[in-house]
């Protein structure tokens, strides 16, 4: 946790470009998008994966959803819609190991997932 790099951005140690902020989560852009739309959300608290996920933590990620889909259709997606994104540990492409709902939208996707 010490050397977490979405710890250190909520820490305000690494700059990110923050789309929203409260007392238990921050949103920000993605730096590498992959798509027009790409975005995360974060839970404060270090929580690794949602394969940790304590079950007094559940209103929390319900939260974190809400707040997604509040900035998604801040950022014109609310129409068109787009892909909710959890990677879990080192199958699911996981590459920080901090929780983090990613949000992708402004162009299709496709189903399954490569
Ligand atoms: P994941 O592969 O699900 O763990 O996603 C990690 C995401 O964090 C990737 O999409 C990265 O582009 C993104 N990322 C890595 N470093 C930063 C950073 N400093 N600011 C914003 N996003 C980042
Ligand atoms: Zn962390």
């Amino acid at each position: 946790m010490g050397d977490c790099l979405f710890c250190k951005i909520i820490a305000g140690e690494i700059p990110a470009k923050k789309l929203y902020e409260d007392d238990e989560m921050l949103a920000f852009n993605d730096i590498n998008p992959a798509a027009p739309v790409h975005f995360l959300v974060i839970p404060k608290k270090h929580i690794e994966n949602l394969l940790e996920l304590e079950e007094s933590d559940t209103a929390l990620t319900g939260r974190l959803f809400f707040r997604v889909k509040e900035i998604a259709k801040e950022q014109g997606c609310g129409g068109k819609g787009g892909r909710f994104v959890i990677n879990a540990k080192k199958d699911g492409g996981q590459t920080v190991d901090h929780l983090h709902i990613h949000f992708l939208g402004g162009r299709a996707f496709g189903w399954p997932p490569g």
